[in-house]
């Protein structure tokens, strides 16, 4: 369960805008919070260790206000953000307002300000290799994006041999899922997940044939994306035992938020179509 805790217009001095003078003169920032953290354990024990210290919170942003120089109150925020969620662990979702009450424009106004959301997204992947050492590559891979410092709780699933899908003419498949946790927004997790494959020797050759490493974004969050470039959830999910078995065995309960099915009850539906049409051959 999420409850907020709210912080509003915290006081900062800071240098941050593009102008000379704001970097050297400084001006006040009021900086506003609204952190979605798990406060049930808090609530039950009355214990501050159970719950986000605001204080901490608070000094670690003044302290974050006053050090850096940035030029733009959209960055300072973001930085704000990524502060907060890598250090309080409990805060999955927080909105970050920066204002700036003493802004030199010409016209008079309250305030100017900028305000954001940002948050740990739960993703699955799906991860597949039949080429060289496929286990080997797969576990290689899932440790470089445990290790990458906007990614955590990492869990791969057991590994499945399976027979090539699309192009059958090449070496089965060893065939997997990862979930995790990022702060990362969608294109920026692509853009690793392909380095990864870069970097494990993948070549572009033919589509649906033999790779070192493919690494398919299923799931990001619940969201949903028609961008060829990057299509969530990924289109082919239902018609794919490999990726339907190991997603069951991550979270037999995930939800498809297309078909508004559980990933258990998709795989079910597929396992029932294959033994029809087998009836029929
Ligand atoms: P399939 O996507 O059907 O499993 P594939 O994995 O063999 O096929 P790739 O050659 O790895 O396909 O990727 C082709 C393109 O698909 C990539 O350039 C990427 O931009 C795009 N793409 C679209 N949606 C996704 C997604 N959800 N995850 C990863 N890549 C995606
Ligand atoms: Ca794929
Ligand atoms: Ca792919």
């Amino acid at each position: 369960m999420t409850d907020k805790i709210i912080i509003e217009d915290l006081e900062c001095f800071g240098y941050h805008g593009v102008l000379a003078e704001e970097k050297k003169l400084g001006q006040k920032f009021l900086i506003s919070m609204e952190l979605s953290v798990d406060t049930t354990l808090a609530a039950e024990t009355d214990a501050c260790k159970d719950t986000v210290d605001y204080s901490r919170i608070c000094s670690q942003v003044k302290d974050l206000v006053q050090e850096e120089v940035y030029d733009l109150i959209e960055t300072l925020a973001e930085q704000i953000a990524r502060k907060i969620l890598h250090s309080f662990s409990s805060v999955t979702m927080l909105q970050v307002t920066v204002k700036k009450p003493w802004a030199p424009l010409m016209t008079s106004l309250g305030t100017v300000g900028v305000q954001i959301t940002r948050g740990w997204h739960r993703v699955y992947l799906g991860v597949g290799s039949n080429i060289g050492d496929s286990k080997g590559t797969i576990e290689k891979a899932a440790l470089l994006l445990s290790r990458h410092k906007d990614i955590r709780n990492l869990r791969l699933t057991s590994l499945i041999s399976t027979k090539p899908y699309g192009v059958k003419d090449q070496p089965d498949f060893v065939n997997g899922a990862i979930y995790l946790e990022t702060i990362l927004e969608p294109k920026a997790l692509l853009r690793i997940t392909q380095s990864i494959e870069k970097e494990m020797g993948r070549e572009r050759k033919q589509h649906w044939g033999p790779r070192t490493l493919d690494l398919d974004i299923l799931f990001f969050d619940d969201r949903i994306s028609d961008d060829p470039q990057l299509l969530l959830p990924h289109p082919e999910i239902p018609k794919r035992d490999f990726v339907l078995a190991p997603l069951t065995e991550l979270n037999p309960y995930l939800i498809h938020p297309v078909y508004r099915k559980q990933v258990s009850e998709l795989l079910d539906d597929l396992t029932r179509k294959a033994s029809y049409e087998k009836t029929l051959a």
